[in-house]
């Protein structure tokens, strides 16, 4: 019989930023930690988000003994129900982690077919081969925690996100004894946060926060609206204690906002006094100095408040005049295109924007700088470490800050998504690869938009689109004139009327054509019009018989 071995495969968030997912493989035993979504670039029309290819788990089903979250936010959570659609299995969670997780899964009709199970930092539970033990670690939310998984093989710490915040908005800093505690044990492998790897020093503290909001408040002379995730819930409490000094009142907007903070309330992580919470409808009656609203679109999603308040199509309120709008979250790397016009057309319409970097600390990141990553490392002195969550230049920079640090350079593994690593007898091997690239959510469709119709939409933003309709007779002779018509393609080239010389063309191909006129139509003009312009419009046909 052949020995089991630990199995580490990456399924998201190794050489990008989101969509995180782990799986942790020993014999016939899987442990997945986090099922994450990511935002998508820019240059991806039309797409919602994208989710992990988690086919592998999928053709491996039976083996699955549970999924385990670090932390409440997107990244972690966001693709749970598209994966508990397929593997019905149970989560671990802490509270607030749990009921994010319950907002999100609800929205979706899967709560009654989840089982979530609370645990609490400090605790350990059993899944399968693996004892998972749950340790604190400071993030942009509560209740986050990394993870020290043990199984024959040996005992892995996952950080999950975490910075050493030494003072943290709920006063609960991370759990160095544990650290401690698990390097005294000896550490098979270290699997870290990459994501500041390039940002020097210390990460600050959410402390600041509070002073550049405090700046905001005492110079705002109208209404306040604060964009954020609305998972932030440390930055909820911080918006709240601010408005509760100035004499404001707060009104959540939106579903998630809205759910988010009364879950996080009802759990204890919130503490909102009873007369600072005001709805919507009357805040919006009220003076504006007197009003904070506190709503998502952070990131300028087109559908967010923020994206409709910066195009003007809102429908519950507008902007009016001294607005101040504050953008207290980071650009997602990828994202900022979408966020700076965003900002662009919040300002044309009149409000004040606050976002950084020239707030000086409307938002400060969630996750630890170079120091505080090399700290993790000599804490926790494993004998192997694999960089997690970033993108490829984040996860080489986390490597070199090791070697600077002494840390073996052979025992440093940088890989990305579905590369398979394997332990045996203490030594760590790379493996066989798996798909381990991403699956296009588009509203509720999920997978059915592949590249190829990322692609053609892509086509149709740069090079437009040129339709082409043909009447024939029964003949299949052209009954009249080939119409054509285009959209956003530039058809005028060195003087000549491309427009023309495609309805020339498309007559040749009619009177040559005895197959699939319809396909060599499309076929012949595409490589037409590349011919003639070096653009790609999509070409559409349409043939009409009379
Ligand atoms: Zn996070
Ligand atoms: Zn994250």
């Amino acid at each position: 019989m052949s020995k089991n071995n630990l199995r580490i495969i990456p399924l998201g968030g190794l050489g990008e930023v989101g969509k995180n997912m782990m799986v942790y493989e020993y014999g016939n035993n899987i442990l997945i930690v986090d099922a994450g979504m990511m935002f998508p670039d820019n240059d991806m029309l039309g797409i919602d988000y994208i989710i992990p290819d988690f086919e592998y788990l999928k053709e491996n089903k039976d083996k699955i003994r549970g999924i385990v979250v670090t932390h409440g936010h997107m990244d972690h959570v966001g693709a749970l129900g598209h994966v508990l659609e397929e593997i019905n299995v149970p989560l671990y969670a802490t509270p607030l982690t749990k009921g994010l997780i319950e907002v999100n899964l609800s929205e979706k009709g899967l709560l009654n077919k989840t089982t979530i199970n609370t645990v609490h930092a400090g605790e350990s539970v059993h899944i399968g081969p693996f004892e998972v033990e749950f340790f604190h670690v400071c993030h942009s939310i509560p209740d986050s925690v990394g993870l020290g998984i043990t199984c024959p093989d040996g005992l892995v710490v996952h950080t999950g996100d975490y910075k050493f915040d030494p003072t943290p908005v709920d006063g609960w800093p991370t759990d160095f004894a544990k650290l401690a505690e698990f390097s005294g044990r000896g550490v098979l492998a270290l699997l870290a946060d990459s994501t500041n790897a390039d940002k020097p020093g210390w990460t600050p503290s959410e402390l600041v926060i509070n002073d550049s909001l405090d700046k905001v408040f005492r110079t705002a002379p109208g209404r306040i609206i604060v964009a954020s995730f609305s998972s932030l819930v440390s930055r909820m409490q911080q918006v709240i204690d601010t408005a509760e000094r100035y004499h404001r009142k707060v009104a959540f907007v939106g579903y998630s906002m809205k759910q988010n903070s009364k879950m996080a309330k009802k759990l204890g992580y919130l503490d909102i006094p009873s007369d600072i919470e005001v709805d919507i409808d009357e805040a919006l009656n009220m003076k504006p100095k007197d009003v904070v609203l506190m709503a998502t679109g952070s990131q300028g999603e087109p559908y967010s408040i923020m994206g409709r308040l910066a195009r003007g199509t809102n429908r519950r309120f507008e902007l009016i005049k001294d607005d101040t709008i504050v953008l207290s979250s980071h650009a997602i790397p990828g994202n900022e295109e979408t966020v700076f016009k965003t900002i662009n057309s919040l300002f044309r319409r009149g409000a004040n924007v606050v976002y950084e970097p020239l707030a000086g600390g409307v938002h400060v990141s969630g996750h630890a700088n170079q120091d505080e990553m090399k700290l993790m490392l000599n804490m926790v002195q494993p004998k192997f470490l694999i960089p997690i969550h970033g993108e490829l230049r984040h996860l080489k920079q986390h490597a070199v800050l090791a070697e600077e640090s002494g840390f073996e350079k052979d025992n440093i593994l940088v890989i990305e998504n579905g590369q398979v690593i394997e332990f045996e007898n203490g030594e760590m091997k790379v493996k066989d690869r798996i798909p381990g690239s991403y699956v296009f959510v588009d509203g509720s469709r999920v997978g059915e938009i592949g590249p190829s119709v990322v692609r053609e939409r892509e086509q149709l933003s740069q090079d437009g689109v040129v339709l082409i309709s043909l009447v024939l007779d029964r003949q299949g002779n052209l009954h009249e004139e080939p119409e054509i018509i285009s959209r956003g393609f530039v058809y005028k080239h060195d003087g000549d009327d491309i427009i023309d010389e495609t309805r020339q063309k498309v007559i040749e191909i009619v009177e040559k054509t005895q197959g699939d006129l319809h396909n060599e139509t499309v076929q012949s003009i595409r490589s037409f019009l590349y011919s003639k312009t070096k653009k790609r419009p999509v070409v559409l046909a349409a043939l009409t018989w009379v």
